[in-house]
């Protein structure tokens, strides 16, 4: 908190436009709209988080991921409420199985923060169905148990880490007493949003006998690496828990390639491996924050010359209606073609192999 802007912490959660407006965090100007807004879409800004906005910058990359806009009561067309097809793979309440060897299970509805690009935005925050009830998480876990393909149970929310270290113990002990599940993988955003969350209690809930944890961690700007969340990341890897990243590319916030890199070196010094950056989905009112994926191929052939391997994350795009996650990043190899070769008087079949500065080569087929 040492550059001008940053406030002192806040004792609790933001929540109301109201708030923001009295933190510095919106313009009094704009309070009428943003009050439309979070009637409709949650809003939750942690004290942690508010701390990482510097007030005096209008374009701030924390803030315009978590203060709500007045853009946000424009809807496109094609956006949708479902996104990426959820319900159309969900066969008991809390549960997706969209692809036969994993599932995402869905405990909760809330989070430590409410992104502005999420793409539940429809069915997070205070006032959807909060947690699954008794008998719905028993009959998930009928689901899980009865269908024996699935290795990997996945889950997410909301935030699974809203949940108590005591409850969260529970339902770890539950998954891996079940043989075919070998890997449970946690999506949070909560060591960035809310470090202190991550205690000693909740690091102990998240091992277990029988199955392998691994945790997603969800950031998409270097500036949400501050110490205290970088602390808690390490807590986590230092309890044998292998993490990956994932991240939304996003317009104003790291939509360019000197963000991207800081992004994902930031990731990699704090033992995460970069896994998905992922296109804006079409979630309803976010078109403000969305790229292109031209931009984004663009970006990934940046990130490719700037970067070693162990910084590249795949850049993906979740189909809309529930057909599954592709890659769309840049391609390096060309279908075979029949080209001249230097120096050479008859075409011949040949790769076209591009290299990290953009120079194109040509590579022999398998005789
Ligand atoms: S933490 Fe995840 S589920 Fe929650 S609002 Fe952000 S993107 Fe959505």
């Amino acid at each position: 908190m040492s550059r001008a802007g940053f406030a002192k912490k806040l004792e609790r959660t933001l929540r109301e436009p109201k708030e923001l407006v009295a933190q510095g965090l919106a313009r009094a100007a704009d309070l009428a709209g943003l009050e439309r807004v979070a009637a409709r879409y949650a809003v939750a800004v942690t004290p942690h988080i508010a701390g990482l906005i510097d007030r005096n910058d209008p374009a701030d990359p924390i803030a315009r991921q978590f203060i709500p806009s007045a853009a946000e009561l424009v809807a496109q067309a094609g956006e949708r409420a479902d996104p990426i097809g959820d319900d159309a793979h969900s066969p008991v309440a809390g549960i997706v199985h969209r692809y036969p060897d994993r599932v995402l299970f869905k405990l909760v509805h809330v989070c430590a923060v409410y992104c502005r690009f999420c793409f539940r935005r429809e069915m997070v925050g205070p006032g959807k169905d909060s947690a699954l009830s008794d008998s719905a998480y028993a009959a998930a876990l009928d689901y899980i148990r009865a269908h024996g393909e699935i290795w990997e149970v996945i889950l997410t929310g909301g935030d699974p880490l809203m949940l108590s270290p005591r409850r969260l113990a529970e339902i770890m002990a539950d998954l891996a007493a079940i043989d075919h599940v070998r890997i449970i993988r946690i999506h949070t955003r909560v060591p960035v949003a809310d470090p202190e969350r991550i205690s000693d209690a909740m690091v102990a809930a998240l091992r277990v006998e029988g199955a392998t944890t691994w945790l997603a961690l969800h950031a998409n700007h270097a500036r949400e690496f501050s110490a205290p969340a970088r602390a808690a990341v390490a807590r986590l890897s230092d309890a044998g828990i292998p993490m990956v990243s994932q991240s939304v590319l996003l317009a104003g916030v790291n939509d360019n390639a000197p963000a991207l890199e800081a992004l994902m070196r930031a990731f990699v010094e704090c033992r995460i491996k970069p896994y998905y950056l992922h296109h804006g989905d079409l979630a309803p009112g976010t078109a403000h924050l969305r790229t292109t994926l031209a931009h984004g191929q663009d970006l990934m052939r940046q990130l490719r010359g700037r970067v070693s391997g162990l910084c590249q994350p795949d850049f993906v795009l979740d189909i809309p209606g529930g057909s599954g996650k592709s890659p769309v990043g840049p391609s390096y190899l060309s279908p075979q073609d029949s080209v001249v070769g230097p120096g050479e008087a008859t075409a011949e079949t040949r790769y076209r192999v591009t290299d990290y500065c953009g120079e194109v080569h040509l590579y022999p087929p398998q005789p």
